[in-house]
């Protein structure tokens, strides 16, 4: 194997088909796998071998392909240019083209698609750096390898950015192309970005894009008259919309590869496989403190990671009666404690209940009284404002516990004096209210805004933002002790806490009711609260806080 410029030159010789039958075919040759037997060190490996009909094609992929090394490009080991055999030897790729795997039926995890959502990303990005256009991002030109990972291939029509008039016909790929190729013939420097939405699109729902349509009525239909392919309603918001942006008719108006990548990281979250099958790692504890110092903590009754500085609040009482909301570094070190009491219009103590972050990262508390209790992120008392509904039947005590901010930013209330939930903006401006069938002791919201209700030793509800009940969570057959305390939604996720120990502590549930499982962690109980990407998981046993990592 001698080198040559970028790339080896490889001898027909030390070749030898692995298959007879064709890994794939493409428009310009054959792939197949081979054994390479000489220049490793550790003796032979396979390959791919592409064959091109024409020794022209080949070279120029073989120019567009050599340099460029990524982890989610196919590597390019040599080449054989032999008498009348032109051959690119790349690197193999087990698991067959993106195309053939979803065409088996198989609906990608939530984890694998974001894996492969930021590995068919990434490749461009780094092109972009190159000068270079794909020009034939689709999903059977990405492939897969023994470990799953995705990586793009097909570097025959790659062009330099520069060079903007093209041919449609050159390749067979129009359900991909963008309307700017498919009228005028003209490639833009975000032609492959209106692909690459495709193949999102592609991830998400596996199917063939414009399955069975010939491609004028591609043409037609994406050009004359502006359709796309639909978008189904169970896509992630931000994915649906980093979609459509990809799509927009005017090149100028899509994404970056750079802003498609932040915007992919960005909808990253821990998926709710991870979330389930762990491994949960135990980072710290803390709030464990003997006496009577200001850091201790007895009875955690909630628990709100400040999203802007990472900060941990836990409400709670107290081992020497008072209660305060205690506020700690994401280190675990004690920072300071806000004494919900200490107010003089208040003549009966109250505990605090419930904390949640506002929008400019204030701590809201419910504690029991009719009043909203809003402190800056360094614990100075900013606000109160009271909470009740506007029906007359209402009863005169209010006490105030579930509290949650919804995707408008409206702030949830749980009156269990009169079973309500108040909606305010967070200025305290009263909006309007539901009736509900349980306590809203503990209230949080998924994506959509459903709402979810707990309250001691009943059945959890989720209920729409009218108050109709849309589904009551059953306990799982196996789980005989539940005692709801607190509820958390991570997106559609619905996780529970349960201050009954067992050992599913923490019950997960899908927006639409179903059981999905429980956390992998044992031994803690209540009330539970995760940081926003949902990597990190902070759950209250009595008077330690324990962090959990993924
Ligand atoms: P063409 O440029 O002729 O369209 P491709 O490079 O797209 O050819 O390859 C055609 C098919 O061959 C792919 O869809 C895939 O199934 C298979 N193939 C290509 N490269 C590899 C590889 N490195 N490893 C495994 N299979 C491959």
């Amino acid at each position: 194997m001698a080198s040559q410029g970028d790339f080896n030159r490889i001898k027909r010789s030390d070749l030898k088909l692995v298959n007879k039958q064709p890994l794939g075919e493409g428009g310009f040759g054959s792939v197949y796998h081979m054994n390479l037997s000489k220049g490793f060190l550790r003796g032979s490996v396979d390959v791919a071998a592409k064959k091109l009909l024409r020794r022209d094609v080949g070279l120029h992929e073989l120019e567009m392909l050599s340099g460029l090394d990524h982890p989610n490009i196919v590597k390019l080991i040599g080449v054989v240019d032999e008498d009348i055999e032109f051959m690119l030897i790349l690197e193999l790729c087990e698991g067959g083209s993106l195309r053939s795997y979803l065409d088996k039926g198989r609906r990608l995890t939530l984890k694998q698609f974001y894996d492969w959502l930021l590995q068919s990303a990434l490749p461009l990005e780094f092109l972009k750096q190159k000068k270079l256009l794909h020009k034939d991002v689709k999903s059977p030109n990405y492939l897969i390898t023994a470990d799953k990972t995705l990586k793009l291939g097909d570097f025959g029509l790659a062009r330099n950015i520069e060079r903007t008039i093209s041919n449609a016909s050159e390749t067979g790929s129009h359900p991909w192309m963008a309307p700017e190729l498919l009228t005028d013939g003209k490639l833009s420097p975000k032609y492959d970005i209106f692909a690459l939405g495709v193949v999102i699109w592609e991830l998400w729902t596996g199917q063939y894009p414009h399955k069975g349509l010939e491609w004028q009525v591609i043409v037609m239909k994406v050009c004359n008259r502006g359709e796309r392919l639909p978008i189904p309603d169970d896509c992630p918001e931000p994915i649906k919309q980093l979609i459509d942006r990809c799509w927009k008719t005017n090149w100028k108006d899509r994404p970056s590869i750079e802003e498609v990548i932040s915007a992919i990281t960005t909808a990253y979250p821990a998926t709710q496989h991870q979330i389930m099958s762990g491994p949960w790692k135990l980072e710290r504890e803390f709030g464990d403190q003997d006496g009577p110092q200001a850091g201790d903590l007895y009875a955690a009754k909630s628990i709100a990671v400040n999203p802007s500085n990472g900060d941990v609040a836990i409400a709670g009482r107290r081992r020497w009666g008072t209660s305060r909301v205690n506020v700690y570094s994401d280190h675990g070190e004690f920072k300071f404690s806000i004494n919900t009491e200490k107010r003089p219009e208040l003549v009966k103590t109250f505990h605090p209940r419930q904390v949640a972050i506002s929008s400019c990262h204030d701590y809201m508390v419910t504690d029991g009284s009719g009043h909203m209790k809003i402190y800056d992120i360094n614990g100075k008392f900013k606000d109160q404002w009271e909470s009740s509904c506007s029906q007359e039947s209402r009863q005169l005590f209010i006490r105030l516990w579930g509290l949650a901010i919804d995707s408008d930013g409206h702030v949830l209330v749980g009156d269990i004096s009169n079973n309500h939930i108040n909606t305010h903006r967070q200025d305290g401006t009263y909006l309007d209210s539901i009736k509900v069938g349980i306590k809203p002791r503990f209230i949080a919201v998924t994506s959509q805004d459903t709402i979810v209700i707990a309250d001691w030793n009943k059945p959890p509800q989720i209920v729409s933002k009218t108050g109709q009940i849309m589904h009551t969570l059953k306990y799982p057959d196996n789980v005989s002790l539940w005692d709801p305390w607190g509820v958390y939604c991570h997106g559609d996720m619905i996780l529970i806490g349960n201050q009954r120990r067992c050992y599913k502590p923490i019950l997960c549930y899908s927006r639409s009711g179903g059981y999905l499982g429980h956390i992998p962690i044992s031994d803690v109980s209540f009330p539970l609260a995760m940081t926003p990407d949902g990597k990190k998981l902070m759950v209250c046993e009595g008077f330690k806080v324990k962090v959990f990592s993924l």
